[in-house]
């Protein structure tokens, strides 16, 4: 497994595998790696002959009372877990290498960008929109994965694609969750025991609306009622939001229909976490 640190490397080692024959899968992410970013890998493994594993912590979207400095970072873990995985390449930049000093083109996706996390996390979409753009310029890749757990994210991201025609097939990879249902996340390491049972009721809220949504309920206000009455019974959870949204545009919804994402965001103590489900 290669380790690359440079833009110009990387590039010239999906030419050369692409010349040689090959689809090149990018799995982007911002390592502390755990079995939902192996999933990607794993699909991507399945459907390109090389792939690529970009791991960078990025600046740009975090805000700047977020957490930063505390990410996170498990190098040696990461690397170990990958090439068991048979990856070809790891990109790991430096931050300098993304932001070349005096930097001053960003990607802001307009009205998605500051719906859902992007409202409460004024910025972030800004930052992930420039740095997938950038990696996807980087590694000229034919085919990007992301989990549908940062679905709205996914939504941004489809549409910075689409808009600026970048020639790359995104794959969306189901939820990997622990055993206990919960949504796998780096930042789950941050969860005391006792917070961590408690973060449990994100997945118990989306569970209890596929149900409703199961017995044919598709009024989005009462599937919503559905969700917060879940977390009264935990009112050290603080709700972010609860959504119900068109998945492409990120706008509210009456109605929910099939492909409809409902969507939860909330704060365990100082860690916020997300869980969602598409209507079926
Ligand atoms: P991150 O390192 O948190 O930026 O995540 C990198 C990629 O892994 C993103 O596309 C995430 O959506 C995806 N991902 C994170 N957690 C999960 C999970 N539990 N299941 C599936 N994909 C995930």
């Amino acid at each position: 497994m290669r380790i690359i640190q440079t833009i110009a490397e990387l590039r010239q080692w999906s030419r050369e595998a692409r010349r040689a024959g090959n689809l090149i899968g990018l799995v982007p992410t911002m390592g502390a790696l755990h079995a939902g970013h192996l999933s990607l890998v794993h699909a991507a493994k399945a459907q390109c002959g090389r792939v690529a594993v970009s791991i960078f912590v990025n600046p740009t979207q975090f805000g700047p009372t977020e957490d930063l400095a505390k990410y996170p970072r498990t190098w040696d873990a990461d690397c170990a877990a990958l090439e068991a995985e048979g990856v070809d390449v790891v990109f790991a930049p430096v931050p300098e290498e993304i932001y070349r000093p005096g930097s001053s083109t960003f990607v802001e996706v307009e009205g998605l960008g500051s719906r859902l996390d992007g409202q409460s996390r004024p910025g972030h979409f800004r930052g992930v929109a420039t740095v997938v753009a950038k990696l996807l310029i980087a590694a000229e890749p034919d085919r990007a994965y992301f989990g549908q757990k940062d679905a709205a994210q996914v939504a941004v991201l489809r549409r910075m694609v689409a808009d600026l025609g970048l020639p790359v097939e995104l794959k969306i990879c189901p939820i990997v969750r622990e055993p206990d249902g919960l949504a796998m996340s780096s930042r789950n390491r941050y969860l005391s025991a006792e917070e961590r049972q408690r973060a449990l009721v994100l997945r118990q809220a989306i569970d209890a609306v596929a149900a409703s949504i199961a017995g044919g309920e598709r009024d989005s206000e009462v599937l919503k009622a559905v969700a917060r009455a879940n977390f009264a019974d935990q009112p050290s959870v603080q709700i972010d939001y609860i959504a119900a949204v068109d998945w492409a545009t990120l706008l509210p919804v009456a109605i929910v229909a099939p492909g409809t994402l409902f969507a939860v965001a909330a704060w365990v103590g100082e860690t916020r976490l997300l869980d969602n489900f598409i209507a079926p």
